[in-house]
């Protein structure tokens, strides 16, 4: 049974309800966080908090809990949960009011906060050697224009996803103004002649905290990387495709459009690279 948060309350799951006149459901209005747990330890969560952080001033709604606030709640929310594998869920709405108004309610009104877990499913980057890649579609990126904040309105993100699953594709990777920005729930990386490059950060695309553990680890194991925009024709021709995310970690892409990518199998810079997110990942986990 999953133990979840809700409003200085702890319960199961299936028992938690809001109001139907949460701002979160009648507006999407709310931003929301998804951190991975490894043995029991939040994997690179000053990173997170720290994006919680700029989602909630973005959207101009005070945090309810300060750092150590959001600490102490995601340790006891492990715990209750008995640690181990996870992946966590945090959600902050600017609550519910008597009435429904676009603007925002009157001072005081107590957003609601909400906090589950759910099993880890094994990443691509733990099996290097059976990982067979996956196929992604290109759509058009039909999102707004700050999507640099971590908000729950993901209208566009389910429809491009769901568009790319129903062609048989594990995800979609967007294109803006000839650019590829990332993908409908990861980031996106591209490896040209032995250069991993992705997109520069930007209110065009979310600040992945997996994007930045990887560009640190290339740097600090010296293998040439770049944050620059990728145009749709060096996403056509790339040696290698990855997509990443907290969850999924790094996926290799291995066809595009129906077109395979590189030799049609993950390829050696992504087996590299994955290879040192997993011992960076486990020798966390061993410190615990
Ligand atoms: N971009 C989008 C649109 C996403 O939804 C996500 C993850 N949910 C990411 C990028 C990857 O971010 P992170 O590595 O922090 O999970």
């Amino acid at each position: 049974m999953t133990l979840a948060y809700l409003n200085g309350t702890w319960q199961p799951l299936e028992d938690a309800r809001i109001s139907p006149l949460d701002r979160g459901f009648l507006f999407a209005d709310g931003v929301y966080e998804v951190i991975p747990v490894y043995a029991g330890k939040a994997f690179r969560l000053a990173e997170h908090l720290a994006r919680l952080r700029f989602s909630l001033a973005e959207i101009q709604l005070p945090s309810p809990l300060d750092e150590a606030g959001w600490t102490a709640l995601i340790a006891e929310l492990i715990e209750r949960n008995g640690g181990g594998n996870l992946s966590l869920y945090l959600q902050v709405t600017r609550g519910a009011t008597s009435k429904r108004d676009h603007a925002f309610p009157p001072a005081g009104t107590e957003p609601t906060v909400f906090a589950m877990v759910s099993p880890m499913a094994p990443a691509p980057a733990d099996a290097p050697d059976t990982t067979p890649g996956v196929a992604a579609i290109t759509l058009p990126d039909c999102r707004w224009l700050r999507c640099d904040i971590k908000s729950v309105s993901l209208l566009p993100n389910i429809l491009m996803r769901q568009q790319a699953v129903s062609q048989g594709a594990a995800e979609a990777i967007l294109l803006r103004d000839g650019e590829a920005t990332e993908g409908s729930a990861s980031n996106l990386f591209i490896v040209t002649a032995g250069t991993v490059i992705t997109s520069p950060k930007s209110p065009l695309i979310l600040g992945g905290i997996t994007r930045d553990l990887i560009l640190e680890l290339c740097r600090e194991h010296g293998i040439a990387c770049a944050e620059q925009p990728i145009s749709e024709d060096a996403l056509r021709s790339a040696d290698e495709i990855w997509v990443t995310s907290s969850t999924r970690e790094i996926v290799p892409v291995i066809s595009l459009d129906g077109a395979t990518v590189g030799e049609g199998r993950p390829g050696p810079v992504w087996r590299q690279v994955a290879g040192l997110y997993t011992a960076f990942k486990r020798a966390l986990a061993d410190n615990v």
